[in-house]
């Protein structure tokens, strides 16, 4: 998501953007930039390999205490990041145009005749070679149209790959399942530490998890809606039956039980559960753990997501 701050700078600076990064050149230099968590980060692509000098220049805008941090690429140097820190209220976006100005000035005046050069081959914009921006894994950058294609392919054998590889649903689901049962003795745990159980939600999506990629379940979109299933029941079922024993423990204590077997005392304590003030307690264990577990497999399901080999190279202009 781009803040109000710096779609305000994209405008002044006539940049485009691509829902979260604003891009654009500024003299012979390419600059992106992006709100980030309590920061905003600025990236430059500049057409020449950077020398001391240029480095001890940009880093001047750490030492105003603009930026909390610039940092060079390795090899060559070209790409610069600057990171400047949200404290309290927004970093002033009048301070980025600042910053942009004054390197895209500097190294104009410096290297007049370079143009900026693809970022993969390094090549120069020529009769023969295009370098245009594309936008890589989400990200905007100049690209010549031979890198782009070359890339694309790479990114489509890789799918393929994984599309090849066995999916081994079924035997990921079963084992998925068994490596949960254990999980139910920490909702017992939990239960008879007199706590709300909730954070076996997690302890549930990590077992079916575990089972699943053990047993070499494919973790694409499916798999992760399958251990997201697995897990959701045994937050359900773990958290009855956990309580279940609980109470059964409970009623060891209890002069009318205590002569009983264990079994007699759990299937007892199904009834036990129906009455009202129980069976809040239980529905309130169960509404978080629900939640615990659905936050978990939300995050995962984010993570994986964005793994999979679905990223492409487009064309932005
Ligand atoms: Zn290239």
């Amino acid at each position: 998501m781009i803040f109000p701050g710096l779609k305000k700078l994209r405008n002044q600076l006539g940049f485009k953007d691509n829902g979260t990064i604003c891009y654009g050149f500024v003299k012979n230099s390419f600059f992106s930039f992006a709100d980030g968590r309590n920061i905003k980060l600025l990236c430059i692509r500049t057409p020449e390999v950077l020398d001391d000098e240029d480095k001890e220049k940009i880093k001047t805008w750490e030492k105003k205490g603009y930026a909390s941090q610039v940092s060079f690429s390795e090899n060559p140097s070209r790409y610069v990041e600057i990171t400047f820190p949200e404290k309290f209220w927004p970093f002033k976006v009048s301070k980025i145009k600042e910053v942009i100005e004054d390197i895209a000035n500097y190294i104009a005046n410096k290297y007049p005749n370079s143009e900026v050069k693809c970022s993969y081959c390094d090549n120069a914009a020529s009769s023969d070679v295009k370098v245009r921006v594309y936008e890589m894994n989400g990200e905007p950058m100049p690209l010549c149209e031979a890198c782009a294609s070359q890339i694309q392919k790479g990114l489509n054998e890789e799918k393929e790959n994984l599309d090849r590889q066995p999916d081994n649903y079924l035997r990921g689901a079963a084992t998925g399942a068994i490596f949960s049962i254990p999980g139910i003795l920490a909702s017992v745990f939990f239960f008879a530490l007199g706590k709300i159980a909730g954070v076996t939600g997690l302890v549930y999506y990590a077992l079916a998890l575990k089972g699943y990629s053990w047993a070499k379940g494919k973790l694409d979109k499916t798999g992760i809606v399958i251990v997201s299933i697995i897990s959701l029941v045994f937050s359900i079922l773990g958290t009855y039956v956990g309580y279940a024993i609980d109470i059964a423990r409970q009623l060891a204590d209890n002069p009318d039980f205590c002569e009983d077997s264990f079994i007699e005392r759990f299937s007892v304590s199904f009834d036990i559960m129906e009455i009202p003030e129980v069976h809040t307690e239980l529905n309130k264990n169960l509404a978080v753990t629900l939640i615990v577990c659905g936050i978990c497999i939300a995050v995962q399901m984010y993570n994986i997501w964005r793994a999979l080999p679905t990223s492409k190279v487009k064309k932005l202009d």
